[in-house]
């Protein structure tokens, strides 16, 4: 019986997923991760609750070394300095060579670094890995003031994060309101509102020129403004980029990741991509897009692990791989969020296009609307529901706050079902929206 050798690169959602469903399959197989964090598997998105206290370290971990042990995965704390896709090699630090009948590239994606002078100074942090969410607690606890810059999900997280330790912090926001890419004007209030609502200081209008320094260590940060903020440690989350460094100079078609078949295939039958480092197929944009979703890793994982299974044995791959639609359920200054879809918060309205995409989301959300799109939507003081709507189906999905609907409205927009009979009482908007989705959804699970 021959034994093939499947080389995973990252022991993150991705690569750990597709191990999973590659022993499943292959009882024979050697299956290899390499991973240059020093941890076992752990939550990534689990790191933001960390930072807040809200949960341990230990439970960041679902995974012991006895699970790596009985799945008879090698598991190796190296970091991949090159490939060789001719010869199936992969160079260890080390220089060791490691042959491979298949390879994943399940490598992530890594925050931006600060784009200013000033950002390698001693206090300045993005937050990629367990141990930036231990260096973020380090520096709150010992800093009076901290200045947090960045638009999406992972500021709103490290403004939390650092606030929860008793440090004065400052979120400054290049734009007018709050990720206008993706919510309206009154969701943005109501993230505002909680946000203020937690001792932040928000600033509007405002982007770092420099970030100060004495004796080689954050001491304020000069906007471009002119204003002075006296601080002590500065966190950066303006956008992650795919880890690409490996594959780079490699002639496989890359564009913002690798791109992908419906595989996850590169374009070397041999090499196979998956999670935030891969550029999938996405039927809603018809494109190929990222996500840098949890959700989306794991799923993507899985299917490479099927189609590498197939193509070690000399198969033709048989699990074609279909995007769901991207969703994320979040919770900051204990506020909950779900989005779902496609959901533009600015249609039509000069936005500034985002260079990078933001943690804990996808190009998918804010992908310009097509003519046929409408939007509807109700609020409250603290909550907003708001759905979009083309040819009778609901392609997306706002919730802040009360999360009471976020199922039924996933599970219509996965399974574009045909609501064309509800459409003129769900447009209406205001408290007919929630009431006429209940009843839609009732309906549906009669029918079905
Ligand atoms: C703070 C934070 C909050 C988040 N919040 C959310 C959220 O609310 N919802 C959501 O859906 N998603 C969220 N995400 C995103 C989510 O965690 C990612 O989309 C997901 O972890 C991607 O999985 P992955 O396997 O593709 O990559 P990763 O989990 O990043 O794993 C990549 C692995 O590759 C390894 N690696 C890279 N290069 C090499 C090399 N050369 N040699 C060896 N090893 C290498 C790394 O060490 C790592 O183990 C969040 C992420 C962060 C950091």
């Amino acid at each position: 019986m021959t034994s093939y050798h499947y080389l995973i690169i990252g022991n993150g959602a991705a690569g750990l997923s597709a191990a999973e469903i590659i022993r499943r399959r292959d009882a024979f197989g050697r299956i290899t991760i390499i991973t240059n964090e020093p941890y076992l598997f752990y939550s990534r998105p689990g790191i933001a609750y960390y930072i807040t206290n809200q949960i341990s370290e230990r439970q960041l971990f679902s995974r012991s070394h006895s699970f790596y042990r009985e799945h008879r995965i090698d598991l190796r704390f190296a970091t991949v300095r090159s490939l060789d896709l001719e010869g199936q090699l992969a160079f260890l630090d080390d220089g060791e060579p490691l042959a491979f009948d298949v390879l994943l590239l399940a490598t992530g994606a890594s925050a931006i670094r600060p784009p200013f002078l000033g950002g390698d100074l001693e206090g300045v942090v993005t937050f990629d890995t367990l141990d930036d969410a231990k260096r973020i607690i380090k520096y709150s606890r010992k800093a009076k003031a901290a200045v947090v810059v960045g638009g999406g999900i992972t500021a709103m997280e490290l403004a939390e994060g650092i606030r929860h330790h008793g440090t004065r912090t400052h979120l400054l926001q290049r734009g007018d309101r709050i990720w206008p890419r993706l919510f309206n004007e009154w969701e943005s209030t109501i993230v505002e509102n909680q946000i203020r609502h937690h001792g932040i200081d928000i600033h509007y209008n405002e982007e770092i020129a420099e970030i100060l320094g004495a004796r080689g260590r954050v001491a304020g940060v000069r906007l471009k403004s002119g204003r002075v903020i006296k601080c002590q440690a500065v966190a950066v989350a303006i956008g992650v980029r795919p880890n690409l460094q490996l594959v780079q100079k490699l002639p496989i078609q890359q564009d913002k990741g690798v791109v992908v078949n419906q595989f996850m295939q590169a374009t070397i039958p041999t090499l196979f991509a998956a999670g935030d480092v891969a550029q999938v197929y996405d039927r809603w944009t018809s494109q190929h897009n990222l996500d840098v979703l949890w959700p989306s890793a794991i799923n993507e994982g899985r299917a490479a692990g099927y189609s590498m299974v197939d193509v070690a044995h000399g198969c033709e791959p048989r699990y074609r791989y279909q995007k769901a639609s991207p969703f994320n359920c979040a919770l900051f200054f204990g506020l909950h969020l779900t989005v779902v879809g496609r959901v533009n918060g600015s249609p039509g309205e000069d936005v500034e296009q985002l260079s990078y995409l933001s943690r804990g989301s996808s190009h998918v959300w804010t992908a310009p609307f097509s003519p046929s799109y409408r939007s509807a939507w109700d609020k409250d003081g603290t909550s907003s529901l708001r759905i979009v709507m083309s040819d009778g189906r609901i392609v997306g999905a706002v919730l802040l706050g009360n999360q009471e609907l976020a199922d039924p409205l996933r599970r219509f927009i996965e399974q574009e079902v045909d609501l064309s009979n509800y459409q003129t009482s769900l447009m209406a908007g205001g408290t007919k929206l929630p009431q006429t989705i209940l009843r839609a959804w009732r309906d549906w699970h009669q029918h079905w």
